[in-house]
């Protein structure tokens, strides 16, 4: 078989939900399991953050399987319904609804007679994606805490900059005045501001990367924040090119070497979720030791330089980013962030639980 494996550590998992407790002691946790838990796995992920007090996703399918498979506690749905049509199965499986635009709203007058939701009402304080305008909160508050199938409100609100030098007190200034007169619970912070902004926690906090053990900071490694990488995604050197000065490597002759040099050829491309726009230069560990990579990425190999490494050849173990090598510095690298290369692992990578 393909050498090519994610392997999913749900211990760290569940470390890595105890550093937000320790941040948020008293919040409450939403989980935020979306894209598949960030791609390592959704019953996997739910089973190992059994301690968390709830879990939000995008998909309603997806939910449905918690449901089914007998999660009992909180799940909301983060952007609400999408169809009318979701609102007996959202009913049937008691999912909680964000309610972000005018369309959510009216949705709900066609719940079956008998559902009651619990809702989010989600108000737009500045990221200007989703949420009603700050004027509008007061009517649309009135008109679901009058509505049959509402239960009981959520405020909630998203920050577009905890996680750089624009921080969250332009955004949270606008909620905290709108939620100071009214007694209901509110939700505001994601990762970055459960670990850099307390005042945002209050009642429900929703961390999402730093459970994967990824920093949401560009300036702050995950390792400093206590978190432990999650997702490893490890292969082996398939063959090995020794060539000369002006000789070049892979697509393209995008590497042209000016001396001799030792290629390792890597089991692992872009249709595994590896980005193809990492340049030559990014970081991956062979045999623990930190390398780079050379040439373009292509749909299944990679080339890294093996010059130093004289001792190391065909069969030695590769990581490409997880224990050793955070998905953030391998992310940096390549221009983006590690969301995307977590969320990006793909379907043929065959994942082993730890
Ligand atoms: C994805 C998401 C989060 C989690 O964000 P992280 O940066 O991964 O912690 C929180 N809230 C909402 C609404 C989200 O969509």
């Amino acid at each position: 078989m393909r050498p090519l494996t994610a392997t999913i550590d749900t211990a760290a998992l569940a470390h890595n939900l105890r550093v937000v407790r320790a941040h948020a002691a008293g919040a409450r946790v939403l989980a935020v399991v979306k894209a598949n838990a960030y791609g390592h796995g959704l019953e996997r992920a739910a089973r190992a953050l059994a301690e968390a007090d709830g879990l939000g996703l995008i998909e309603i399918d997806a939910a449905v399987r918690l449901r089914e498979g007998g999660y009992g506690k909180r799940i909301v749905l983060l952007e609400g319904l999408f169809d009318a049509t979701e609102l007996e199965m959202a009913a049937r499986c008691d999912l909680s609804l964000v309610i972000h635009g005018e369309a959510q709203l009216r949705m709900l007058d066609e719940a079956p007679l008998a559902a009651r939701f619990d809702v989010l009402l989600k108000i737009n304080t500045g990221m200007n994606r989703l949420g009603f305008p700050l004027p509008q909160v007061t009517a649309v508050l009135a008109r679901l805490q009058q509505h049959r199938a509402v239960r009981a409100v959520t405020l909630m609100t998203h920050f577009a900059a905890a996680d750089d030098a624009r921080g969250v007190d332009w955004q949270f200034a606008s909620f905290s005045t709108l939620a100071a007169s009214r007694q209901l619970p509110g939700t505001l912070a994601n990762s970055a501001a459960v670990l850099r902004y307390p005042q945002t926690h209050v009642d429900w906090v929703r961390p999402g990367i730093m459970l994967y053990g990824c920093s949401p900071f560009a300036e702050t490694s995950a390792a400093t924040l206590g978190l432990k990488p999650v997702m490893t995604l490890a292969s082996r050197v398939l063959a090995v090119q020794e060539i000369a000065a002006g000789d070049s490597v892979g697509y393209g002759s995008a590497f042209v070497a000016d001396t001799p040099m030792r290629i390792g050829v890597v089991a692992c491309g872009y249709a595994d979720g590896y980005p193809r726009h990492a340049p030559t230069g990014t970081p991956l560990l062979v045999a623990g030791r930190r390398t780079r990579t050379l040439g373009r990425i292509a749909m299944d190999l990679l080339c890294c330089d093996l010059t130093a490494m004289p001792g190391h050849g065909v069969g030695t173990p590769v990581v490409l980013w997880g224990e050793g090598l955070s998905a953030d510095e391998v992310a940096a690298a390549a221009g983006t962030v590690s969301y995307e290369l977590l969320c990006a692992l793909a379907p043929r990578v065959p994942v082993i639980e730890r």
